[in-house]
């Protein structure tokens, strides 16, 4: 059986859907996270683009790329923020606060190097990204 999660954006005019389960969870740290968000930290869920649908209001997507590598999207009623595609990388970024149901179990820290907010939980910090998401696989001290 496939388990399948829903999520919707701040006011719910898109909704969307996740199947499967994640290909990992963590916090990134970087500066354009932070910049766009405006909060410290982005809670992600990466996901093969193919386990990621919008179900409802497709048409009412914003859609920004600063860089090829990350496609942000969100609700162009609320503003509320969706998702990210990563391209290069492969995975969609479903932010964890979206799927409301899913056990979100953070994994790593990605783009420690950039942190403005330290988080000693004991989770690897990976300067940027794990060499097997194209990433140098430097870990940093907590
Ligand atoms: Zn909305
Ligand atoms: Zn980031």
């Amino acid at each position: 059986m496939t388990t399948t999660h829903k999520g919707a954006c701040f006011c719910g005019s898109v909704q969307i859907e996740v199947t499967g389960e994640p290909a990992a969870m963590g916090y990134c740290h970087c500066e354009s996270c932070r910049h766009w968000s405006a909060g410290p930290v982005n809670a992600f869920t990466l996901w093969p683009p193919a386990n990621v649908k919008i179900t409802k209001g497709a048409d009412n997507v914003g859609k920004f790329a600063k860089t090829p590598r990350s496609i942000r999207q969100w609700c162009k009623t609320c503003g509320g923020h969706l998702l990210t595609e990563h391209p290069e990388m492969g995975l969609t970024d479903v932010y964890a606060a979206i799927l409301p149901k899913l056990d979100f179990k953070p994994g790593l820290h990605v783009f420690y190097e950039e942190t403005t907010l330290r988080i000693p939980d004991g989770k690897p910090k990976q300067k940027d990204v794990p060499a097997e998401l194209g990433g140098s696989g430097v870990l940093l001290a907590e």
